[in-house]
């Protein structure tokens, strides 16, 4: 599916038929974006990948963390997009999604994911037609969303614009950026009954809940994608680099898949410091595990440390049960990291902020 297309014509109610917008339109967007982070800001760059809940938990802290130390500091997140799915002939993407509802206080608390307040008659009324699939909760809410982002992206609008548009709305107080404009979704390749097929990495994890053994995960499109607008520079003129808790195969490692990010990440002056999800041998929240598992990863603070490693990380932070753990080549510092509440996870943002200054 051409997700990307720049050229469709655009017929308004009145039958007017609009221009398509030429690539090089003024992206106003992305100049209103740049507010949170003001492009004469003289603060910290602070650089933060993230994927779904771990990141967006993460990035709360650290935004009170710099708020109240660093007021000049500016923050920019690099989202993946690799859980992306059209359904329904929306495009749909839950992590920037999370990330934009959490830090704009319109999140679910509860649940983590999805709009507080929501209510479902849309996919109620979707389940009396017996519409396909079932198994992805669209909220009415989440779905003014995804309308108007499908709505923009067939106008050709980039996917970076349409985020930048959406968080005009919910002022996330960061510079969020999803990691390409291109397509990348992640795919899983399953073992059952029926044999080996692929399928959307979101079958897998909500409609299967990664208990079906799974071969391969591949994020379809990633080698090819070309980093957003800003992405490797954010990167490269950081003054910090963080890794969010999040989970390090579908979500980080999504956004590292992107050859260009990957080798800003590497060839970055600023220090890089990534905070562990897996804590005692097991995710806090989610399968992190069964994703693990199939790439032959032990679930623990150290493989997860290892896998990024000194070529991209320079300190790893992990929970104090886990404060035995070596990384060959990355300073290695345990604290709690339980992400409890806002002042806890604004603490643990500061141990690794620390850490970065230790390691520059
Ligand atoms: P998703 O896209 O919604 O799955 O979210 P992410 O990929 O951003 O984050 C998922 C990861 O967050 C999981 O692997 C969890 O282990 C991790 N996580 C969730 N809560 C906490 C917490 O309180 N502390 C730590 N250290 N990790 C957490
Ligand atoms: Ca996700």
């Amino acid at each position: 599916m051409e997700l990307h297309a720049r050229h469709y014509l655009l017929v308004k109610p009145n039958g007017d038929i609009q221009a398509p917008p030429t690539p090089d339109a003024p992206r106003y967007a992305t100049l209103r974006n740049m507010t949170e982070p003001s492009p004469s800001a003289t603060g910290r760059r602070v650089v933060a990948l993230a994927g779904g809940i771990g990141g967006a938990r993460f990035l709360r802290g650290l935004r009170a963390a710099l708020r109240a130390d660093e007021p000049d500091a500016t923050i920019t997140v690099i989202g993946n997009t690799g859980d992306d799915i059209t359904l329904f002939g929306l495009r749909v993407c839950p992590d920037l999604d999370t990330v934009m509802y959490t830090l704009g206080e319109g999140i679910d608390e509860q649940q983590g994911w999805g709009r507080a307040k929501e209510s479902f008659a849309v996919k109620d009324e979707l389940a009396a037609y017996d519409a396909q699939p079932q198994w992805f909760g669209l909220g009415d809410r989440d779905i003014a969303t995804h309308i108007l982002r499908t709505q923009w992206l067939a106008e050709g609008v980039p996917l970076s614009e349409v985020t930048a548009r959406l968080c005009d709305r919910w002022r996330p107080g960061v510079r969020l950026i999803p990691m390409s404009d291109d397509s990348v979704e992640t795919h899983v390749v399953i073992e059952d009954d029926g044999g080996r097929r692929l399928i959307h990495f979101q079958e897998w994890w909500v409609r299967l809940h990664a208990k079906t053994p799974a071969v391969e995960i591949t994020a379809v499109g990633a080698d090819t994608a070309a980093p957003a607008p800003g992405v490797v520079e954010a990167i490269l003129d950081a003054d910090v680099v963080l890794l969010p808790p999040s989970n390090p195969i579908v979500s980080i490692g999504t956004i590292l898949a992107v050859p260009p990010i990957r080798a800003a990440l590497q060839s970055t002056s600023a220090p890089v410091v990534g905070v562990s999800p897996i804590i005692g041998g097991a995710p806090v929240r989610g399968m992190a595990d069964a994703c693990l598992t199939v790439r032959g990863i032990e679930t623990s603070a150290a493989a997860v440390g290892a896998l990024y490693g000194p070529e991209l990380i320079d300190g790893w932070l992990v929970d104090l049960v886990d404060s035995e753990t070596a990384v060959p080549g990355v300073e290695v510092r345990s604290r709690p990291l339980l992400m409890t509440d806002i002042d806890a996870t604004a603490d643990i943002a500061r141990a690794a902020l620390a850490l970065a200054a230790e390691v520059a």
